[in-house]
């Protein structure tokens, strides 16, 4: 079962305008603002608007629209990027053996150096 949503997780805070972030895209259903830490030259988040704890919670629960417009703007960050011809990766954790830190939904996007392959 999928946990309860936490209103007071950080990306709900900066949702809400709560917390600062630096914002690179956002539109009616997502909002994209760069990692606090870093783990590599380009490194952005993508969330959606709606409140869902995980990948999980949204593929299983959230409108065709919100998922469709969600995917969409992740590819569109990348593209506005100008990432997609050197490549970038995106990434999802869910729950607590992927070291989910943050229980709302969200894209990690990595780019802007040679990221080897994928060490799990
Ligand atoms: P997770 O481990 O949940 O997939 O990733 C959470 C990510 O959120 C981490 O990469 C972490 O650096 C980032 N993060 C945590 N708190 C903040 C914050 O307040 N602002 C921003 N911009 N990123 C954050």
């Amino acid at each position: 079962a999928t946990r309860p949503y936490d209103h007071e997780n950080v990306f709900a805070k900066i949702l809400r305008g709560e917390i600062p972030c630096d914002k690179v895209y956002e539109d009616d259903h997502s909002l994209a603002f760069r990692d606090i830490n870093p783990q590599a030259p380009t490194h952005i988040l993508v969330i959606p608007k709606g409140r869902y704890v995980s990948w999980d919670d949204f593929s299983a629960n959230a409108p065709d629209t919100e998922i469709a417009a969600f995917v969409r703007a992740v590819g569109k960050v990348a593209r506005d990027a100008g990432l997609v011809e050197p490549g970038y990766r995106l990434l999802a954790n869910i729950g607590p053996d992927a070291h989910q830190e943050v229980a709302h939904l969200h894209v990690h996007l990595f780019a802007g150096r040679a990221l080897g392959p994928m060490l799990i």
